[in-house]
């Protein structure tokens, strides 16, 4: 495939129409042009890449946030003039069913937070973002699913890097293989965290590395193969055993796929990572980074590069879902994909924890 082509494979695979049919908007009977999101949790990731993303966005807007901390709430809205009939905390959030101006939930806590926000998001009948890892169990994943289903909303997750042309490039070399198949991987994904007291090293709130970061490794190796994985060995280990009592700070596991295919994936919070490589039976492939927020590149054996440009992954993640909705198109990442890493996510720790082969 040429650069053309990377570009048509991935323009094709966001085409595809549903046929489920969906209220878009809020109130039935409004038409917007933008939809409104509210984001509910203002940490890290809302602060510092969905909000100023939200202001580049063309199918939505900031509309609305949702927070525990009250002394947030002025700073932000003025800095995003959000009305006051637009903020709520987590005890009046369900409120939001009453407010036609948020058509979209985009949920940003902790894991352990998800599978609840999403299900209240849902009975209030809106359409609902959800941040990686979709949630803590398989069970709560198909329970999100579920409460999508049953109110006739969306669910997508928020997999930003689904939406970067780069990743849909390798993506389209496992659905095509035109190097043949697969047959050994190689997928990394990790940071050193000199924190101590975030929730990622908490396990009843969503913490360990592969919760975190190990979901950046399986979604590689699953899109470089465009296969699920049916086995995995994996191992947990830690070098700050003071900090990491509750969590896996580091591990590793192996994925085998249908095809025969392995792949040796890692995640950690304790070492600095990021790369993709595939050995095809005719050919390679080499992302480094894979999954980082800009700068994603890698190539090929027969010398061709993965190295498009992309402003902005999350502007560009919620105007895709934004589409999907408007026109009720297919979404990239829906609650589907979400709930098939969160499986393997507990094959790992299973494995890990029985120190054994599970299959998934
Ligand atoms: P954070 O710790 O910076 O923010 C979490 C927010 O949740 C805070 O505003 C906090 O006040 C609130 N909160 C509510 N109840 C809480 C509780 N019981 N304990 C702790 N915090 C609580 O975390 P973050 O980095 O913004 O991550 C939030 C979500 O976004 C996670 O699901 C994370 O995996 C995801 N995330 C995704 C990306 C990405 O690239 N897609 C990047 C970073 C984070």
């Amino acid at each position: 495939m040429n650069r053309r082509e990377f570009l048509l494979a991935s323009a094709f695979a966001a085409a595809g129409l549903t046929s489920s049919s969906v209220p878009v908007f809020a109130k039935q009977g409004r038409s917007r042009d933008k939809l409104g999101v509210a984001l509910v949790g203002l940490g890290y990731y809302s602060t510092d890449l969905l909000a100023p993303a939200l202001q580049l966005t063309k199918n939505c807007y900031l509309a609305g946030i949702v927070t525990g901390s009250p002394e947030k709430i002025p700073q932000w809205q003025k800095k995003y003039s959000i009305p006051d009939k637009n903020v709520y905390t987590y005890a009046n959030f369900d409120g939001i069913a009453n407010n036609s101006a948020i058509d979209v939930v985009y949920v940003v806590l902790p894991p352990s937070l998800h599978r609840d926000f999403v299900v209240r998001a849902a009975n209030a009948g809106k359409h609902v973002f959800c941040e990686k890892p979709m949630a803590m169990t398989v069970a709560e994943c198909e329970a999100m699913i579920a409460a999508a289903a049953a109110n006739k909303v969306r669910l997508a997750i928020g997999y930003r890097c689904q939406h970067d042309p780069n990743i849909q490039a390798y993506r389209a070399i496992g659905r095509n293989r035109p190097f043949g198949a697969p047959v050994l991987l190689s997928s990394v994904a990790g940071f050193y965290d000199p924190r101590s007291k975030n929730w990622r090293q908490i396990k009843a709130l969503g913490g360990g590395s592969v919760r975190d970061m190990g979901i950046y490794a399986i979604q590689a190796a699953r899109m470089a193969t465009g296969e699920e994985p049916m086995l995995v060995l994996a191992q947990s280990s830690t070098t700050r055993p003071a900090i990491y009592k509750d969590v896996d700070e580091t591990t590793q596991f192996l994925l085998e796929f249908p095809s025969g295919a392995r792949a040796s994936c890692m995640s950690s919070f304790g070492v600095e990572m990021n790369y993709l490589n595939v050995n095809y039976e005719k050919g390679w492939l080499r992302m480094n980074p894979h999954s980082q927020y800009k700068g994603n590149k890698g190539d090929l054996s027969d010398g061709r590069l993965i190295d498009f440009s992309i402003t902005n992954q999350q502007a560009r993640q919620m105007d895709d879902d934004c589409a999907a909705i408007m026109t009720q198109g297919r979404l990239i990442a829906p609650g589907e994909e979400g709930l098939r890493d969160v499986r393997v996510v507990e094959a790992i720790y299973r494995s890990a924890e029985r120190q054994a082969v599970v299959p998934i």
